[in-house]
């Protein structure tokens, strides 16, 4: 629920919004990064007294590095899945199909394979059977069901640590621990793999879970330049949640002929329009008591409007004047090929504050998850750590990585 506020309180408060993007643009002078200062940004001033004195002297520092996740694309081939989930690929709202446990998800939607001396390989089935929280494994004629605890219990224990290696590789000694009966002929079968075919698709949802276990985490142990490393990327995240075309498969319109819709509705409209019209009163943040379900529902919100996104721009590309839509900027001393102003004003118009609403959402769910970590982590104490600023992450590209551009 949004509250509102008295027009001069409100005035007063768009100044000092204008107050803050200024200096954004005055230090840093690209674009497309601009909501995500924004959002981190306003989020401080969402907090209760006794989390904004911590958080104000490293206002800086939060804003900035709202960008870190989205530079750091460049950097791991970990991190581009982090910002997005293709939730058609998997399910539908309500999300009943696809378990909202990661490593669940995982498994659900991966493969396993059973390596033999020679190094060939059978591949094994899973099913979970939610009703007697049992798992149904087979391969070649063998069938069989155990409790879902033990198995997940090698998945986790076991088997997800190597989720960063190359390859999940383990002994089938491990599995028949696990399951605790010798299922496995393990002289013939001695290794298993897992072979990943869920995260290509993104795991935007689970990692805001992550990401806030790390915040709770780092708030336990008072460390400051933790909190602010993990409090600006869960930001970041979150941000990334409320964006509709974060959630589809049809990222970018490529599927549909809109190529460049994604930084057309997440940049290009903010950029032109959030200074002049937006209204980022949000109130204070509030304690989450269910973070999983909570990070999902705004899921199904935010993908539910996906497809209006889309449809919305299409309808009016046909009947907008076809050679007033593209327009020439200059910008970082580049020509850039970018939708024109009025166009922008038409789709901002059609969308009727939905790019407003959005971003006014992010605001308060970063306010909102930032208090929670620290609610769960016992409130600790932060008066006594110094206001000293933190140093830039530093980041380094990998010029073999491809990524998904937008
Ligand atoms: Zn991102």
């Amino acid at each position: 629920m949004i509250t509102r506020m008295s027009t001069s309180k409100k005035n007063s408060f768009i100044l000092v919004i204008i107050a803050f993007a200024c200096i954004s643009f005055t230090f840093k002078p690209d674009w497309g990064f601009y909501s995500h200062r924004l959002i981190n940004k306003m989020a401080v001033f969402t907090l209760p007294q006794s989390l904004l004195r911590f958080y104000k002297p490293h206002i800086g520092f939060i804003t900035e590095s709202a960008v870190n996740p989205d530079m750091r694309r460049y950097a791991t081939k970990y991190e581009a899945m982090r910002h997005y989930i293709d939730i058609d690929q998997w399910d539908t709202i309500p999300f009943s199909k696809l378990p909202r446990d990661f490593e669940e998800a995982l498994v659900k939607y991966s493969s396993f394979h059973l390596i033999n001396t020679n190094g060939d390989s059978i591949k094994m089935n899973f099913a979970f059977t939610n009703v007697d929280s049992l798992v149904e494994i087979s391969f070649l004629k063998t069938k069989e069901s155990f409790r879902k605890k033990d198995f997940m219990g090698f998945i986790t224990q076991d088997l997800m640590p190597q989720f960063y290696d190359d390859e999940m590789k383990i002994s089938t000694l491990k599995l028949n621990y696990w399951l605790k009966k010798s299922f496995i002929d393990t002289e013939k079968y001695p290794q298993l793999v897992l072979v990943d075919e869920f995260t290509e698709h993104g795991i935007l949802p689970y990692y805001i879970e992550q990401g806030y276990s790390k915040l709770v985490k780092a708030y336990l142990k008072k460390d400051k330049d933790q909190i602010l490393r993990h409090a600006a990327d869960l930001g970041h995240y979150i941000g990334d949640l409320h964006t509709p075309l974060h959630t589809v498969k049809n990222y970018n319109g490529q599927l549909t002929d809109q190529l460049g819709i994604h930084p057309f509705w997440e940049s290009r409209i903010p950029e032109l329009f959030a200074l002049e019209e937006y209204d980022f009163y949000v109130g204070k943040a509030e304690i989450v008591l269910d973070v999983r379900n909570y990070i999902w529902d705004i899921l199904a919100d935010t993908h539910s409007k996906a497809y209006d996104v889309l449809r919305i721009e299409k309808e009016l590309s046909t009947k907008f004047p076809s050679d007033k839509q593209w327009c020439f900027d200059v910008r970082l001393d580049q020509t850039v090929r970018i939708q024109c102003r009025e166009y922008a004003k038409a789709y901002e118009n059609a969308l009727k504050g939905m790019v407003e609403e959005q971003m006014t959402k992010t605001i308060k769910v970063t306010g909102d998850l930032w208090y929670s970590a620290w609610v769960e982590a016992g409130s600790p104490d932060l008066r006594k750590l110094d206001k000293n600023p933190i140093a830039e992450e530093k980041i380094v590209n990998d010029p073999t990585l491809s990524v998904r551009e937008y």
